[in-house]
C-alpha cells in the first residue's frame, strides 16, 4: 500500500519510522517531511492545507491511506476533501477538529455529555469578561476560543493578570481566534495526556504520557511546544483511564456521533488529575509532539494497522499489543528558543548513533544544506529512547542526547524527573 503522511516535524517523523516498520507500508511519501524523514522516506512538496491539492496528490501516486499529522489541515477540511474522493484517510472532519479548534465548542460538547471539566463562561465582549472575573476572583483561566498555537491561554493567579489577557484577546493579539473569549474556573492538579483511537463510535486507547512545557529545569521558564516527554504516565492508573474513558471519552465519542459529526481520529485528552479524579483540560484531535515520539516507539509497526482499522471502523475488538516497558524523548532546542533563535547552524554525530527499535533521534525542524543536517526551526530534534524502566528509557536517551555535536542547541537535564 502507497501511504501519504502529512506534516514534517517530530510528530511525522517518528510516524513515519513506526509505519515504514509495518510489511503492509509499500511506498511512504510525506509532505513536507524534514531531513531525519527523508532517510526512511520520500519528501514531497504540497499544499497541506488544500483539499483538492491532496486529493490530486494522492491519484497521481496511488496512494491507498493518508495519516493527517498536525491540526491545520484538519481544521482546514483536508480529511473531509479526501474521504469524499473515496482515499481512506485518519484524521477527523473539520466538523469534528472543532473539539481543538474551539474551546467553547468542546465545553458545550463536554456540557451535553456530563463529562468533568472546569466551570466555565464565554464572551464576546471585554466588559462583560471583565465583570466575571471581578465576581470569580484569581486564579483563574482565561482562553481564546480558537487556535493560537498554545499561546493563546494564560492561567491568572492574580485578578490583573486575568484583566490583561482579556485586553490582549479582544485587543486583537490572536486575531480571529480571540474574538470569543472562554473563562474557565481554574483547576489544581497533576496533568497527564491520555490518547485515543476512535472510529466514529468505538475507541481504543493506544497510551498516556506526561510532557514538560517550561523551558528550564525544574519546569520554569516560558511555556514551549515540550521540551520532553515520557510514556506510560504513572499517575494514570488503569483505573483512572477507565473512568476517563467512562465519564469523558466514550460520552464525548457519543455525542459527536449524536450531533451528526463523528469523531474519526485520535483523540489526544488532556486531563488535570487530583485526589483520584481526573477532569478534562482540553481536546486536540492528533497526535502531541513530542508525545508522539514516545508513543510510537513503544507501539512500533502496529501503529499502522491501528491506524487503518480507526479510518475503517474495525476498532471494536480490537487489541493493542503492549511490551511493559517506557519510553523518553529529550527535546534538542535551538539557543533562545522560544524566544529568538538563529538558523543554519550544522549538526554533527547523528550518522554514529544507534538507530533501532529501541534508540531513534527523530528530527523536528531540520535541513539538509551540502550534504550536511542544519538546524531550520525551533525545537530541532527528539532523542528518544525505550528501556524496562523509566530510569533505563531515561539513561539511553540522555546518552543519545549526549552524543550529538550541535554547539548552537540545548535540551533539559531533567526530562522525567516527576515520575523518577
Ligand atoms: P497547548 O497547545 O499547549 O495544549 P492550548 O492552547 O490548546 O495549549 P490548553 O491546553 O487548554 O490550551 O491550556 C494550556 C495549559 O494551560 C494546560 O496544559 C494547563 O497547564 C493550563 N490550563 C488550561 N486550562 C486550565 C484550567 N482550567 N485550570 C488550570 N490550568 C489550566
Amino acid at each position: 500500500m502507497n501511504i501519504l503522511i502529512l506534516g514534517g516535524g517530530g510528530r511525522e517523523h517518528a510516524l513515519a519510522w513506526a509505519i515504514r516498520q509495518n510489511p503492509k507500508c509499500d511506498r511512504l511519501i510525506v509532505a513536507p517531511g524534514n531531513a531525519g524523514i527523508a532517510e526512511i522516506a520520500e519528501c514531497a512538496k504540497l499544499d497541506i492545507l488544500s483539499g483538492p491539492d491532496v486529493v490530486d496528490f494522492c491519484g497521481e501516486n496511488a496512494i491507498g491511506f493518508v495519516v493527517i499529522g498536525p491540526e491545520a489541515p484538519l481544521a482546514s477540511g483536508v480529511a473531509d476533501a479526501l474521504r469524499a474522493a473515496g482515499v481512506r484517510t485518519f484524521g477527523p472532519s473539520a466538523a469534528a477538529a472543532r473539539l481543538e479548534a474551539s474551546k467553547a465548542f468542546t465545553k458545550e460538547v463536554c456540557d451535553a455529555s456530563g463529562a468533568p471539566t472546569a466551570g466555565w463562561a464565554r464572551f464576546t465582549d471585554a466588559a462583560a469578561a471583565r465583570a466575571h472575573v471581578a465576581e470569580k476572583g484569581a486564579p483563574i483561566v482565561i482562553k481564546a476560543d480558537g487556535l493560537a498555537a498554545g499561546k493563546g491561554v494564560t492561567v491568572a493567579m492574580t485578578e490583573p493578570e486575568a484583566l490583561d489577557a482579556i485586553d490582549l484577546m479582544f485587543g486583537g493579539e490572536f486575531g480571529a481566534a480571540g474574538a470569543e473569549v472562554v473563562i474557565e474556573e481554574f483547576m489544581d492538579g497533576e496533568e497527564a495526556s491520555f490518547f485515543v483511537l476512535c472510529d466514529g463510535t468505538d475507541c481504543l486507547p493506544v497510551g498516556t504520557a506526561q510532557d514538560h512545557k517550561r523551558v528550564g529545569d525544574g519546569d520554569t521558564g516560558p511555556n514551549t511546544g515540550g521540551m520532553g516527554a515520557y510514556s506510560p504516565a504513572p499517575v494514570l492508573s488503569p483505573a483512572l483511564q477507565e473512568q476517563v474513558m467512562e465519564q469523558i471519552i466514550r460520552p464525548t465519542v457519543a455525542e459527536m456521533a449524536r450531533r451528526g459529526t463523528p469523531f474519526q481520529g485520535v483523540l489526544y485528552a488532556g486531563l488535570m488529575i487530583k485526589d483520584g479524579r481526573a477532569r478534562l483540560v482540553e481536546y486536540n484531535v492528533r497526535f502531541g509532539d513530542p508525545e508522539c515520539q514516545v508513543l510510537m516507539m513503544r507501539l512500533g509497526g502496529q501503529i499502522l494497522d491501528l491506524l487503518l482499522a480507526c479510518a475503517e471502523g474495525r476498532l471494536a475488538g480490537y487489541n493493542v499489543e503492549w511490551a511493559a516497558d517506557h519510553a523518553l524523548t529529550v527535546v534538542l532546542a535551538a539557543r533562545g528558543y522560544p524566544g529568538a533563535y538563529d538558523k543554519g547552524s550544522v549538526i554533527r554525530g547523528l550518522d554514529a548513533l544507534p538507530q533501532d527499535s529501541r534508540h531513534m533521534v527523530f528530527h523536528a525542524g531540520t535541513g539538509e544544506r551540502d550534504g550536511r543536517i542544519i538546524a531550520t526551526g525551533g525545537r530541532v530534534l527528539a532523542a528518544t529512547a525505550r528501556g524496562d524502566s523509566l530510569a533505563q528509557a531515561q539513561a539511553e536517551a540522555y546518552a543519545l542526547a549526549e552524543a550529538i555535536d550541535w554547539p548552537e542547541g540545548f535540551y533539559r537535564r531533567d526530562i522525567g524527573w516527576r515520575a523518577l
